[in-house]
């Protein structure tokens, strides 16, 4: 495989190394040896140019795994039950696997250890999932779809589906690479920690009325923010009267200007919010919700 210089950088980039660059370089060099100009990415054939033979769906509690094959190779197995974006960008991270095997052999030829840190492994799997963002969602697509269009749900849903990837992992490479003044909220129904706790330790029952059960609220789980976005607050509420509450209520789209009391001044934003439930790893329904919030310039 002509990737003389990759396992070199990639050895660099697991001892601390600017390791971002140097798998967005390593997936580069792919889609240039496989000519892949436009989305969605052809995993099979990215795959195949790794010593992938095959990418199957298989029974798993994981996302994904690189099953190396006796003789040379891998297959590359992704969980059934997820939806085929997250398949694809289970697939994508264990591509990116590939790199990292090869520089682990090329490295211990050289009596270089690199391997065997909890950390390192860490590392391996976040700079993985840089790698398949990078794969499946390159940032010249990314401009090339979303710059000349304002930030909106349905051009976010567009774009997930032109690159065959999940509109969350399509939301954090957009805001990663900052193409929109806006961010993207995810919003589940929970408890705040001391209301776990209080839950953990409920009363028993009849006396309940001395100390009411808490209810849970839409509270943001994910928050992907375009650099230079107000702060917004992981595990943030809103109240039932909000757009947002409504599109979880009616399981549809709602658009509105919230206020929301974070810090010293309310922020005001433009959310345009759509219900997104999915499917968890036990097989349970999620109600979730997804907002854009465009964020109003001053005056
Ligand atoms: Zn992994």
């Amino acid at each position: 495989m002509p990737q003389r210089d990759g396992p070199a950088l990639l050895v660099a980039a697991l001892r601390g190394g600017s390791a971002e660059k140097a798998i967005r370089a390593a997936v580069d060099r792919l889609r240039m040896e496989t000519a892949v100009a436009v989305p969605p990415a052809p995993l099979e054939l990215l795959g195949s140019f790794r010593g992938v033979t095959r990418i199957e769906v298989a029974t798993m509690a994981s996302a994904g795994r690189l099953v190396p094959v006796p003789g040379g190779g891998y297959v590359v197995q992704v969980n059934g039950t997820d939806s085929i974006g997250r398949q694809r960008f289970s697939a994508a991270h264990e591509i990116c696997h590939t790199f990292f095997d090869e520089a682990r052999r090329a490295a211990s030829e050289h009596e270089d250890r690199i391997t065997g840190a909890f950390d390192m492994e860490r590392r391996e799997e976040y700079l993985c999932d840089v790698g398949a963002a990078h794969l499946l969602l390159h940032p010249t697509w990314l401009r090339d779809l979303a710059t000349r269009e304002q930030p909106s749900l349905e051009r976010l849903f567009e774009i997930a589906t032109i690159c065959e990837a999940s509109a969350e992992a399509t939301a954090r490479q957009l805001a990663a690479l900052g193409v929109w003044a806006c961010s993207f909220v995810f919003w589940e129904p929970g408890y705040r920690k001391g209301e776990r706790l209080q839950l953990a330790h409920a009363p028993l029952p009849g006396l309940e009325a001395l100390a009411p059960l808490p209810v849970p609220k839409l509270r943001a789980t994910r928050v992907y923010a375009a650099e230079g976005s107000p702060f917004f607050p992981l595990r943030k509420s809103v109240a039932e009267g909000t757009s947002i509450a409504a599109a979880l209520r009616n399981e549809g789209l709602t658009h509105a200007i919230e206020r929301f009391d974070v810090g010293q001044k309310p922020l005001v934003v433009d959310c345009q919010s759509q219900y997104v439930g999915y499917v968890n790893g036990n097989g349970e329904p999620v109600p979730r919700v997804l907002t854009v919030m465009r964020w109003r310039t001053e005056g």
